[in-house]
């Protein structure tokens, strides 16, 4: 069966994302404050907003010929000039590909390249690596711009790009809205390595519009924006969302627990965009007094239990409303709602989505049958760039997004996401891919076969990446070679993805006729012991 929303379609503007959020719905003074650095204090207001980033967008324009449907590459923790840059990009026609700031220079090369990017945007704390990477890829030094204000090393801060010409924005008819990419995000989806995500302008204005109904938003929330930013999380609901309900927001780059709740008391913040990590840190060291302000929070991008989502709500009375995603969808598939939050479920259908739960044999399954979660409407991804055969494996015929992910909806509508059949592993929140690991060990002489598979660590409350390899048999087993090549590994790579739960010696990778890696036999050798530590 197909299930639907509950909730009736809202209408969705088939406009430009630039025009969207600039709108000013909700009637604010272009003095409003939108964008507060926590540990400055440095503040943006809405006016500033719409100014600076037709003004960037000129820049980008006149200075260094950026054209429409360009991309730029933004790679920066969060940041108060972050918003500029991308309202700037969108004002301009172009395409923004965000960039995680912890990747190695290698990982940054590869997204640089794979998106087509010709302008880079770069925190200086990130200037170093992403020298190293442009390099690699024959992007001129020329076109690498520090984001704020100070030059460094020759190398010049993209505010020198705002001069005085205000660019007009680059409006959409509604079916290039629907048709246009306007972020381009990475993802592993259900297979092989990182792809990237096409997500288009219907499809951000889509994924807010849809999320309206659930919730209270006024314009004096003040928002917590510690999640990244370069990940469509962040971007949607904190970059784009914040601007569109004419709410403000304090901007944290990272999460430091102190630094945190300090914010929070010292901004009076209301509502918190948040991961199951910080969940689980708030429980760890309660902090009762710091959260009086805080009306509700939003958990998304990992499961959130049911166990600590009644801790929480036992300690802080605030309740948690947990959302389902993924980046190629966008937003959120299902949410809780605010008065109706059932604890472990991750929420009910939003609308204008259709769902449908395939057995493993391809049929629809109703109430009560876990089966993968299949998912159509407006705000699906366009697709994998440049690959159609990553995009036809996972959009079906009928428009559905096959997502991975195994869920079970019972008869009021609440879904539960009770496993995951694709190959990735999510590190508090973030994302690894077992065939770049995997494609890392076979670069090692010691290694002649390996697969990765995700350990669950208690201590950490997440998924650890855990490798089993191979060994060349030139090499002993010893703990000192599996140090050495989960060492090789983790040198390559960003920090979420280092290989946290070992690397285990096996005689032979377990493989299907076909040659797929099985990795749910080596999953349960994990849970039943069955293997070498
Ligand atoms: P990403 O594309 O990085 O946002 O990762 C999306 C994946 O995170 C989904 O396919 C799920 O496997 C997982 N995920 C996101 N939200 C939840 C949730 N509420 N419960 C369980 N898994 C989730």
């Amino acid at each position: 069966m197909i299930f639907e929303s509950k909730y009736p379609d809202v209408k969705i503007p088939n406009v430009g994302i630039y025009q969207y959020v600039t709108a000013n719905q909700n009637k604010i003074s272009d003095n409003k404050v939108i964008f507060v650095d926590g540990i400055t204090d440095e503040k943006a207001t809405f006016g500033e907003l719409k100014r600076n980033s037709r003004r960037f967008a000129a820049g980008l324009q006149d200075k260094i010929g950026f054209k429409h449907h360009d991309v730029l590459g933004l790679i920066s923790p969060n940041h108060i000039d972050y918003p500029v840059v991308v309202f700037g990009v969108l004002a301009a026609g172009g395409k923004v590909t965000t960039v995680n700031p912890k990747c190695t220079a290698s990982e940054i090369a590869f997204q640089l390249n794979d998106s087509g990017v010709s302008v880079i945007i770069v925190h200086p704390e990130c200037l170093n690596t992403v020298i190293k990477a442009a390099k690699e890829v024959n992007i001129s030094e020329s076109r690498i711009f520090l984001l704020g204000d100070r030059e460094i090393h020759g190398f010049r801060p993209h505010r020198s790009l705002i001069g005085d010409r205000e660019a007009d924005p680059v409006s959409y008819s509604p079916e290039e809205a629907k048709n246009t990419t306007a972020f381009i995000c990475y993802s592993s989806g259900t297979t092989g390595r990182q792809k990237g995500v096409e997500i288009t302008h219907t499809n951000v204005i889509a994924s807010i519009m849809q999320v309206i109904p659930f919730s209270s938003f006024k314009t004096r929330d003040i928002f917590m924006g510690v999640l990244p930013f370069f990940h469509i999380y962040g971007l949607v609901f904190i970059v784009n969302l914040v601007p569109v309900l004419g709410a403000s927001v304090i901007i944290l780059s990272g999460f430091k627990l102190t630094t945190f709740c300090r914010c929070i008391q010292k901004y009076k913040v209301n509502f918190i965009y948040a991961v199951p990590p910080i969940i689980i840190a708030l429980v760890k060291s309660p902090s009762i007094e710091s959260m009086s302000s805080v009306e509700i929070i939003f958990s998304g991008a990992a499961p959130l239990s049911k166990g600590l989502t009644d801790d929480f709500y036992n300690l802080y009375k605030i309740p948690i409303q947990q959302g389902y995603r993924l980046t190629e969808t966008s937003a959120i598939v299902t949410l809780s709602e605010e008065e109706r939050i059932v604890s472990g479920s991750c929420g009910v259908l939003i609308p204008n989505l259709q769902v449908k739960l395939l057995s493993k044999d391809g049929h629809e399954l109703g109430y009560d049958e876990p089966g993968e979660l299949c998912v159509r409407g407006p705000s699906i991804m366009k697709g994998y760039l440049n690959n159609r055969e990553a995009t036809d494996a996972t959009i079906d015929i009928d428009g559905f997004l096959h997502t991975g992910d195994v869920a079970v909806v019972d008869r009021q509508g609440n879904f539960f996401i009770v496993d995951r059949v694709k190959e990735l592993i999510k590190y508090k929140g973030f994302q690894v891919a077992p065939a770049e690991l995997e494609s890392i060990l076979l670069s090692h002489p010691a290694v002649l076969d390996a697969a990765v598979v995700s350990s669950f660590s208690e201590k950490e409350s997440t998924e650890y990446p855990i490798a089993f390899i191979v060994l060349n048999p030139k090499y002993e087993k010893t703990s000192s070679i599996s140090n050495e090549i989960q060492k090789y590994v983790d040198d390559k790579v960003a920090p979420h993805k280092k290989l946290r739960g070992g690397v285990l010696f096996i005689d032979s990778i377990p493989k299907s006729e076909s040659g797929k890696i099985l990795r749910r036999v080596l999953r349960d050798k994990l849970k039943t012991g069955d293997v070498k530590f």
